[in-house]
């Protein structure tokens, strides 16, 4: 007999699809109730993470179950319920970000004096820190005849050591207005604390906030607040969201100007001074609707492998490259190992067909 001829089979089978229908439901159903545990939390500021009640849950079910499925299986399928549900309380988080393109909002696209971030790719190029106004106007006309539109120098460097050269501070503002005011050049630097960001604000073009300040959520207020592009950096040890939400402490003041940027993560290598992330770049495109580049120089540590790296990032959807550059880098008062000449400099720029 085929099993279509077979009467009580076909009656089995109808009661099998109703009863999927009705796990469906109930799966949706617990769905949205997992969505209103997470609202309840939020506005009560509650953490989401809540060691044992999985555990508990678990074993409540276990102590119900008559059979026929074991107590493992019953285990196992609930476990997965509750990864998916859990999956779907974050991608909501996500998700709902100012910062993300679920919306359906446009890819923030960042113009500065007709310099523009977002479309095709750009290089940020300048020296770790501002050393002196030679230094600084030097790198500034080199940029600038080769058709580099932006220009990066530390004024206030964030040092592992307190005994390292810290930064010109004050004086490097006066002389990165001087050099955006001479030349024309967009200026980023980058600001480290809160009572500098009205200085720093006035000084610049966009506000920098580095690796070790990703997750100082006062300062990203405050950068925030003053509605001016910020280039914010992963931190080193962040995870991509993470990252993503310590964006949303810029956007959430009213200012999406936002340029993500990996600069490298810690990891077990040895080799380079951090780890490039290249993976992030596609995956922050996917989720966020921020223009993200790449500082190879922090994530290399190492002047031979600028090169390489740059032509990974643009490979990978970058919107640009940040590299560090001195006029001789063998003098460089921070970051000597991973500094390039001028000449190193054009050679990038042709090798990624940028130069102008
Ligand atoms: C910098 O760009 O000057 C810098 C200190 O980088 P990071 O914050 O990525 O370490
Ligand atoms: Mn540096």
């Amino acid at each position: 007999m085929k099993d279509t001829d077979c009467g009580e089979l076909a009656a089995l089978r109808g009661q099998l699809d109703q009863v999927n229908g009705r796990i469906l439901d109930l799966l949706n159903e617990r769905a949205r109730l997992v969505l209103e545990v997470k609202r309840v939390k939020e506005q009560n500021d509650i953490g989401m993470f809540c060691p044992g009640r999985e555990k508990q849950m678990l074993d409540d079910v276990v102590a119900r179950n008559r059979g026929p499925f074991s107590d493992d299986v019953i285990r196992q399928l609930f476990k997965e319920i509750f990864r998916a549900s859990l999956e779907s309380m974050q991608a909501a988080g996500i998700e709902g970000l100012r910062v993300s393109r679920a919306g359906g909002a446009a890819d923030v696209v960042i113009d500065v004096r007709g310099h523009v971030i977002g479309r095709e790719p750009v290089l940020i190029a300048g020296p770790c820190a501002i050393e002196s106004r030679e230094q600084a106007f030097e790198v500034a006309r080199h940029l600038v005849a080769r058709g580099v539109g932006f220009m990066r120098g530390g004024a206030f460097k964030p040092r592992t050591s307190p005994y390292s050269f810290q930064g010109l501070g004050d004086e490097a503002l006066r002389i990165l207005s001087e050099v955006r005011e001479e030349t024309g050049i967009v200026v980023v630097s980058e600001v480290t604390d809160t009572r500098s960001v009205d200085r720093t604000a006035a000084s610049v073009d966009i506000l920098q906030v580095g690796s070790r300040n990703m997750a100082n959520y006062e300062l990203l207020k405050a950068v925030g607040a003053t509605g001016m592009p910020v280039l914010l950096k992963r931190g080193f040890a962040a995870t991509i969201d993470e990252y993503l939400l310590a964006a949303e402490y810029i956007a959430q003041q009213g200012n999406d100007r936002i340029i993500l940027c990996e600069r490298g993560i810690r990891t077990f290598a040895r080799e380079t001074r951090y780890t490039l992330d290249i993976g992030a770049v596609p995956i922050l495109r996917q989720s966020c609707r921020l223009p993200v580049v790449v500082d190879v120089s922090h994530a290399s540590g190492r002047r031979d492998l600028v090169l390489p790296l740059a032509r990974a990032a643009i490979a990978a959807g970058a919107s640009g490259v940040m590299v560090e550059v001195h006029p001789q880098p063998a003098h460089a008062l921070s970051d000597s190992a991973q500094q390039i000449d001028f000449d190193e400099l054009d050679t990038l720029l042709n090798a990624l067909g940028m130069a102008g």
